[in-house]
């Protein structure tokens, strides 16, 4: 099969087209204006295009569904060129503000929210992706594909500022040389130019990989999906902690690089009556004592065949507080898209269903 264009970084893609400087052009046709098939790179020559024709693909993605909500959320199923299917969410963090005379003060900001895998090996009890088994690994290229779509479908400037989270369906580092590559890809300056510090890849806690990550410096942000706070209930929740347990993965953390500007964010998926208590939340404190950390409680959203439910705003708060009133950063994240299948791989779920 031919290598797709988009998993290559710019110095690579010099060096496998002649003359270099028309690897520059190439990037700014995908990056920057989001074309989808060579006849459209319009300054170059003919026989150039034809070759790359020849010698790559090019989009390895196709729409296959969009769901916008009310609060601005877009979730995306995305058609594989396998047929397989992978989501990615757009998601509006603040919505555009204009002064009194109509000036701007600022646009709109966003956050892509990718996918890595199509499935999950991890396997998490509370986890739809995880659920539905694991069938193979996205490429570079495809995990690329999914910003670039999104920016093209919803017509955002090539140089707006975006956010990334590989939070969408698969374990980034199961994946971890094609998610490093897509990471550099990103960040390439003549590209989408997203910086490290506006990405952050999300683990299950594989606590080697999260070692082998912070040694190959990418300087992204790290995300660390904990849910619990004692070894035998995150077995229950995640099967993957009887291979990493809890002090692995906080040994792991400590050894990770930081952006001096930033925390390691802890995510915290709340669940009614498992995990919700405030012995629950103490513990945590002592757990995350001596690392720079923020904790993002997050809603359990519930879907059809669930065994768990979603905790009513009032324990979530108080969970808030008990940590927040100690000194801890700890923010909720306000589940977004709710009416849209929320969480991932229920998009793809209700598809595989229909
Ligand atoms: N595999 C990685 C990244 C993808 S999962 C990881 O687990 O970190 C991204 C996030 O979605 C995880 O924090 C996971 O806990 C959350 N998630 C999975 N199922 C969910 C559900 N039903 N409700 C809310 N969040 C969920
Ligand atoms: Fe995989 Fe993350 Fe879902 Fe667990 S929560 S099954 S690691 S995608």
């Amino acid at each position: 099969m031919k290598p797709n264009i988009q998993d290559f970084r710019e110095d690579e893609l010099s060096n496998l087209i002649k003359p270099k400087f028309r690897a520059k052009q190439i990037y700014s046709w995908l990056y920057h204006k989001y074309i989808i098939s060579f006849d459209d790179m319009k300054n170059l020559p003919k026989p150039l295009r034809d070759e790359l024709k020849e010698r790559f693909e090019i989009s390895p993605l196709k729409i296959d569904r969009v769901e916008e909500s009310i609060d601005g959320t877009k979730k995306y199923l995305f058609e594989l060129k396998d047929g397989n299917t992978v989501e990615a969410v757009l998601l509006l963090m603040k919505k555009a503000e204009y002064h009194s005379d109509g000036a701007i003060k600022h646009k709109e900001r966003y956050t892509v929210c990718i996918s890595c895998q199509v499935g999950c090996k991890v396997g998490c009890s509370f986890c739809l992706t995880g659920k539905s088994g694991f069938l193979r690994d996205l490429t570079a290229g495809e995990i690329v594909e999914q910003v670039r779509i999104i920016k093209r479908d919803n017509n955002i400037e090539a140089n707006r500022r975006l956010n990334i989270v590989y939070m969408g369906m698969g374990e980034p580092l199961d994946n971890l040389k094609a998610v490093a590559q897509s990471s550099k890809i990103f960040s390439e300056p003549n590209g989408l130019a997203i910086a490290p510090h506006r990405q952050t890849i999300s683990t299950s806690g594989l606590s080697s990989k999260i070692v082998k990550l912070g040694k190959m410096k990418l300087g992204v942000n790290l995300a660390i999906s904990l849910h619990a706070v004692d070894d035998e209930l995150r077995e229950k929740l995640m099967p993957i902690n009887k291979a990493y347990n809890i002090k692995s993965i906080i040994d792991a953390v400590k050894k990770f690089p930081i952006n001096e500007r930033k925390r390691v964010m802890f995510e915290y998926l709340v669940i009614k009556g498992v995990n919700d208590d405030i012995k629950s939340a103490k513990k945590l404190l002592s757990l995350l004592n001596g690392i720079k950390s923020k904790v993002n409680l997050i809603y359990f959203n519930p879907y059809g065949e669930s065994e768990y439910k979603r905790p009513d705003r009032e324990s979530m708060l108080k969970f808030q507080d008990y940590l927040t009133s100690r000194g801890l950063h700890c923010t909720i994240r306000e589940s977004k898209g709710l009416d849209i299948s929320g969480a991932c791989g229920q998009l793809r779920n209700q598809e595989i269903k229909d």
